[in-house]
């Protein structure tokens, strides 16, 4: 039991009366005073002891209080199953705490009783896994067609040899002899008393006597897992995709986690995408645009050749139908737009100039 038995420390008994804690306090304090023991370190901690627990027992409430606390966890209702005390204590529980909370040193004890956080860390609660986001890269065709992959993950997973518990098969884990399972210890330093890890189960309040050989009693470790991922047609930057269950491993029979894939589209050094639509330029030189010309053009399956008309100006958008992203609702596809530039030549050979005064003429 890690709290200390302050009847023990003075050598008396539960009974003792305020007269007889005194004198057993007087005449040990006495005894073991530093200035009689310089350099003891056992007197030392002693007379911390016996210091504690006569400030403790010498007050009727502190008294009171910490007699209710040594009950408690003789019951086991510090440890194993949390519920039962707090239905055991639920109708009392307003009153617990307005007492405890002008308990100076000892309200810690009994707020811990309370502590949310310390009761989901019991071994015996179910919990969920946590998700894993995995940002993934598709090539920007892949976000427009969809995109049938498989991603490599490391997630944390219940060993499946001893279900998470780290105890090999056939042996059981067993409750910290030195915390009793709370995971914390508290030390007193004069007056002042704090909660510790504590050192002999690192805080999990169990011990394991006979380790899991696959996991080495740690109950669960990091795996390496491929995962099939179906990216849907039209995906945009940004979007989460969940895979339900694929996350980490949860603990005590509580559910794994989920998988989320969050999309980063790359960007195409051609096309862009534009809703529905899909959108580039070409530049085609001036006699082209006059003549008529046909380019070849890439979309997200492959090259096409696109026939740009005689006669058309700078700046006019011709169309690839159907070649566009998958639409939401099912009606089709979006297109293709191209926007057509045109380039002028800078300089022109003297030659150049008179055909063109021949054209104007014409
Ligand atoms: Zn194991
Ligand atoms: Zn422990």
């Amino acid at each position: 039991m890690a709290t200390k038995d302050y009847y023990n420390i003075l050598g008396v008994n539960k009974e003792a009366s305020f007269d007889a804690i005194k004198k057993a306090y007087r005449s040990l304090a006495k005894k073991y005073h530093p200035d009689k023991n310089p350099n003891d370190k056992f007197a030392e901690e002693r007379f911390k002891d016996i210091q504690e627990a006569y400030s403790i027992l010498s007050d009727s409430n502190k008294r009171a209080n910490y007699d209710r606390m040594v009950e408690a966890e003789k019951q086991g209702y510090f440890f194993d199953d949390m519920d039962s005390f707090f239905s055991g204590f639920n109708t009392h529980r307003e009153n617990a705490q307005v007492k405890f909370d002008d308990f100076g040193g000892f309200g810690d004890l009994f707020s811990r009783i309370f502590d949310k956080t310390d009761r989901s860390r019991s071994k015996t609660r179910p919990k969920r896994g946590a998700d894993i986001n995995y940002e993934l890269a598709i090539p920007f065709e892949k976000a427009i067609l969809g995109w049938e992959t498989v991603i490599s993950i490391t997630r944390d997973e219940e060993c499946p040899t001893c279900q998470g518990s780290g105890a090999r098969l056939g042996t059981n884990v067993q409750k910290c002899p030195d915390c009793g399972g709370r995971g914390k210890i508290k030390f007193t330093q004069g007056n002042f008393s704090v909660n510790q890890t504590c050192p002999k189960c690192y805080g999990r309040g169990i011990i394991i006597p006979v380790p899991c050989t696959t996991c080495n009693g740690v109950g669960h470790f990091q795996q390496v897992r491929r995962i099939p991922i179906n990216i849907p047609p039209g995906i945009e930057n940004g979007m989460r995709i969940r895979v339900p269950g694929q996350g980490e491993s949860g603990v005590s029979g509580g559910p794994n986690g989920d998988l989320y894939i969050i999309a980063k589209v790359m960007e195409h050094k051609f096309l862009k995408r534009q809703g529905d639509d899909i959108t580039c330029e070409i530049t085609i030189d001036f006699i082209q645009a006059i003549m008529g010309v046909t380019v070849v053009v890439s979309t997200v399956d492959g090259k096409v050749r696109l026939n740009v008309p005689a006669g058309t100006q700078p700046g006019t958008i011709l169309r690839l139908k159907g070649k566009g992203i998958k639409k939401a609702n099912g009606d089709g596809n979006g297109d293709q737009l191209i926007k057509v530039n045109v380039s002028l030549p800078k300089n022109i050979t003297e030659k150049q100039k008179e055909l063109l005064k021949k054209f104007r003429e014409e």
